[in-house]
């Protein structure tokens, strides 16, 4: 067993937490609501955005552990988890559908651009009545010609709002099952798509989601993404990616809070004294810190699987399960070890527990975690 990363990895993990900490820490309360344009075009500048792609498509070209800690610098560098979060829906359930089920006319008319920060793409699956159980998707793609007909609606769409290009699953064969799903790449100009009002939320203000609708949506067949019935398995993939990479951000979120807390609790004085120095608190911080570690070495098993083209689904969901966990977790412990000053919002501490609550839900829900992990035990 190793633990060591190689030079290359080493230098590219500080390059990532240099540019990220010089040129994405924009304060988000600045850009509360709005998407921050510019960062992304940032983002894309450095590679954040296409970071497993390969080079000739305007990536990186990294395999799933560099990509892993390369997000993981990203989230410690960048206290704006909105764009992180952004980034990763956009390239981890967008971008690499696309890398892996397009064809090379899609290849090269999407990539370079989604790559670069030109474009932003988004993810569009979950509907008002098929949030866990995707399966009981009711948006329905029809056969007409040389196109297909899409009608539905999506309820809960990352980027939404000022995505240039959607990723939609609609049911092409209703009796099919799990072969009955299929998708769609849709530009956001094509007629009978729309985009709803923005929804307000309680974390990760700088990332827009939105419902989106799709009415008599015309598209040729050739936007397919895949074959056709292969909706599913694509999900599915995209899912390991997601619930892998995108919570390595998380990681570098802990790791940054740790830091940040450890810092006060050691400045910190009360009954004259470094707060840090009674056990109640030095306690909670060693707990901060078993979790960050222990998480990050699930990450880092599931991505080491992934890269040799093993079965994962059980270890990614373990990884996915821990990180967004003690991700809450940490918002709660940094929060109350802050006191009085965790809990007003300028000092930005309350809004690490803010943007950490959703991960629990958004690329499967916790319990849906624990199911696929029950059953890999075979229950
Ligand atoms: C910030 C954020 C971003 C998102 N971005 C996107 C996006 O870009 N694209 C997209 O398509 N979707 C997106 N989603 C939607 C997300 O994928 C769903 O919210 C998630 O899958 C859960 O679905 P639901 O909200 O309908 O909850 P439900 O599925 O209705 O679940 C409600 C509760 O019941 C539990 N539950 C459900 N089934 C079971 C079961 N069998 N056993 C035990 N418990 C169960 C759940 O765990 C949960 O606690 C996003 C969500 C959030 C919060």
């Amino acid at each position: 067993m190793d633990f060591s990363w190689t030079s290359e990895q080493l230098e590219l993990y500080d390059r990532a937490l240099d540019f990220a900490r010089a040129n994405l820490s924009d304060d988000p309360k600045r850009t509360e609501g709005k998407f921050p344009r510019t960062l992304w075009q940032r983002c894309g500048e450095f590679g954040f955005l296409g970071l497993p792609v390969p080079e000739r498509h305007g990536g990186l070209g990294l395999d799933t552990l560099t990509t892993a800690r390369v997000m993981e610098a990203l989230g410690r560098g960048c206290v704006d988890t909105g764009l992180v979060f952004s980034a990763g829906a956009h390239l981890f359930a967008c971008v690499m559908p696309i890398l892996e089920a397009g064809d090379d006319r899609q290849k090269t008319q999407y990539l370079p651009r989604l790559c670069s920060g030109e474009w932003v793409g988004a993810n569009a699956i979950s509907e008002p009545e098929a949030g866990s159980d995707v399966f009981a998707l009711k948006t329905r793609a029809v056969r007409d010609g040389d196109s297909y007909v899409l009608d539905g609606g999506k309820s809960y769409v990352t980027n939404g709002p000022d995505a240039d290009v959607f990723l939609v699953y609609a049911v092409t064969h209703p009796t099919s099952g799990y072969l009955g799903l299929s998708a769609f790449l849709i530009e956001k100009k094509t007629p009978g798509l729309s985009v709803g009002r923005p929804f307000e939320k309680m974390g990760l203000s700088t990332s827009p989601i939105a419902p989106i609708y799709l009415e008599g949506c015309r598209v040729p067949a050739s936007a397919m993404l895949g074959a056709e019935g292969q909706g599913a398995p694509l999900f599915k993939r995209s899912m390991q990616w997601e619930r892998a990479c995108l919570f390595a951000a998380y990681v570098g979120v802990m790791e940054r809070v740790l830091e940040q807390t450890v810092d006060f609790a050691r400045q910190r004085k009360q009954f004259k004294r470094a707060i840090g120095k009674n056990q109640a608190i030095s306690h909670r911080l060693a707990d901060m810190k078993l979790r960050l570690e222990s998480s990050r070495l699930l990450l880092y098993r599931a991505c080491w699987l992934m890269d040799r083209g093993q079965e994962a689904s059980m270890e990614v969901s373990l990884a996915k399960l821990a990180i967004s966990e003690a991700a809450v977790q940490c918002g709660l412990d940094t929060l109350q070890i802050h006191g009085g000053m965790g809990y007003v919002t300028e000092t930005g501490i309350e809004r690490v527990l803010r943007d950490a609550i959703p991960s629990t839900i958004f690329s499967g829900t916790s319990e849906i975690q624990r199911d696929i992990i029950a059953s890999n035990l075979g229950l």
